[in-house]
């Protein structure tokens, strides 16, 4: 692990023996629900996918993964953790940007992903009841091939992956909230298990109830700190039957701004994404990400706009789309553009997108902050960045310094940047040039240091640069009454 921050192992938590691996054993009987390193039935190896984060920023030492098969299994593993006293992470597809799946000691780690059945879907009202380990690209696909066919009302580039527990459990936004909101609006109800094993059924599936505190909000975006979701109920829009993508290669920022207003005008209610990328970002992609090149040399500019339509009338929406480009061009708001001509097309351009993270990544060790701060000021918080890391001597225009490179990219239509620094290596040195710095600017542009990806490990010693004292007293007050023990995803989100 790159970092000496990250808190001490609590002595309350209890060390797991083998004498626990049998026991756990004995409650999930399924042969593969327990893999161990501590009754010498695994190797460290296979454990390895589990500690370690996708970034390889975070890496525990837990000798024990259980996957258990149902909810009951799962109510009866948390039982069992409570009166032994055992940490536990929650463990989705362990995309999670922030360290809040992997162990920071050796908590045993809980994965959702044998809970994958579908329960219901209603085709009339769109209401979807599924399990938690589901893959958010295979329910999605499931849903398109309803008929009528529905959509899931969340994508984002970690589809393939990550899982709608694990969705729900970081509020996730990504790439269609523009269009379809929070998950805040669109989760009707969750199934829980409780931190001393009590499952809540809370899987509603009406749109309106006003009988006193909606309980399910205090799980979503609770990141595995009050309860492990099972299950969930949502409403699934509509599959839009048309759908455009444009990418746009413009000069400035400034131009980012303009072209955003005015796509707002012309596509109004199909205008279903709006997202940015900057140069650095779109050279990335190229290099790492093997994307080919789509404007000429002469028409790449530092910044690159997507946008997405989603209707019911191809004509319509095509001939929109068309006027706006045509107007974008006509005012020079953007050096050029491209519409997709089919869904492959619309595809590839989707994926430059997709693959800003990824590529960054191996582009070197790169340091992820995702921030929300107004639309106008996105973009000053890469140059301020860029600014402070040459101040301090670590971005050097020779490449010789410890940091390689500062990229911008995001959901600018919710005001949403992720700030990517690309370092040469994960290093104390290296990240105390950036933090706290980074949340300073953004609480003095009255952003907030999490937009989408959480708290984690990464970012609980910062959430009073984006939350009151009170709120913090309340977030604790909480945490306390549902995991009086402590057992729950400890040393993170709320600490
Ligand atoms: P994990 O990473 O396994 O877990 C995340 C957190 O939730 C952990 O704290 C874990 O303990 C907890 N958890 C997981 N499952 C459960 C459960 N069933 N019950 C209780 N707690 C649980 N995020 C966005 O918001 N928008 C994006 O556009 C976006 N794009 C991404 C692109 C890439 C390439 C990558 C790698 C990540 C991206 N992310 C994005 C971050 C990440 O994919 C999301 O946070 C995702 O929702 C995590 O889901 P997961 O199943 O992988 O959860």
């Amino acid at each position: 692990r790159h970092t000496s921050s990250l808190p001490p192992r609590s002595p309350e938590l209890t060390t797991l023996t083998p004498k626990h691996i049998a026991q756990l054993r004995t409650l999930l009987p399924h042969p593969s629900s327990v893999i161990s390193t501590l009754d010498d039935s695994a190797a460290p190896d296979d454990l390895i996918p589990f500690n370690r984060d996708w970034m390889g920023k975070y890496e525990g030492r837990s000798g024990v993964v259980v996957r258990p098969i149902s909810t009951e299994e799962v109510s009866k593993v948390i039982k069992w953790c409570a009166e032994n006293g055992v940490g536990v992470v929650p463990q989705g597809g362990n995309t999670g940007l922030v360290g809040g799946s992997t162990p920071i000691h050796d908590e045993l780690i809980l994965s959702l992903s044998s809970l994958t059945r579908i329960r219901s879907f209603d085709p009339l009202s769109g209401i979807l009841i599924a399990e938690s380990g589901l893959i958010l690209e295979q329910i999605d696909t499931f849903l398109s091939k309803q008929s009528p066919s529905f959509i899931f009302p969340l994508d984002l580039g970690a589809k393939g992956s990550c899982q709608i527990g694990g969705n729900v459990a970081t509020n996730a936004g990504g790439l269609r909230l523009l269009r379809y909101g929070s998950l805040r609006g669109s989760v009707l109800g969750l199934e829980v298990v409780l931190p001393d094993g009590k499952i809540w059924d809370g899987l509603s599936g009406l749109r309106k109830d006003n009988t006193g505190y909606d309980l399910k909000q205090l799980f979503i975006g609770s990141e595995g700190s009050i309860g492990i979701i099972t299950a969930i109920s949502i409403l699934c829009p509509r599959r839009p039957t048309t759908h455009n993508v444009a990418l746009f290669s413009l000069p400035s920022y400034e131009a980012c701004l303009s072209v955003f207003a005015e796509t707002k005008t012309h596509l109004g209610e199909i205008l279903s994404a709006f997202e940015m990328f900057d140069r650095t970002s779109y050279e990335a992609v190229k290099k790492h990400g093997g994307a080919r090149r789509v404007f000429e040399e002469g028409n790449e500019g530092e910044f690159y706009c997507l946008v997405e339509t989603g209707g019911s009338n191809a004509e319509h929406d095509s001939e929109k789309l068309t006027r706006l480009f045509e107007s974008l061009i006509s005012s020079s708001s953007i050096l050029d553009g491209v519409l997709a001509q089919d869904t492959t097309q619309s595809a590839s351009l989707w994926q430059i997108r997709e693959l800003c993270p990824e590529s960054l990544s191996k582009a070197g060790k790169a340091y992820k902050y995702d921030l929300s701060v107004p639309v106008e000021k996105m973009y000053s918080l890469v140059e301020k960045m860029r600014e402070r890391l040459r101040d301090v001597g670590m971005l050097r225009d020779d490449g010789s310094g410890k940091v390689k490179s500062v990229a911008g990219f995001g959901h600018m239509g919710d005001g949403n940047l992720h700030l990517n620094v690309v370092a040469t290596e994960f290093s104390d040195e290296v990240q105390s040039a950036i933090e706290p710095f980074v949340y300073e600017l953004v609480a003095q542009n009255n952003g907030s240091i999490s937009a989408e990806h959480g708290l984690g490990s990464m970012k609980a010693p910062y959430i009073s640069y984006s939350q009151s004292s009170t709120s913090i007293e309340l977030m604790r007050r909480i945490k306390k009454m549902f995991d009086p023990k402590g057992i729950m995803n400890p040393y993170k989100f709320i600490t």
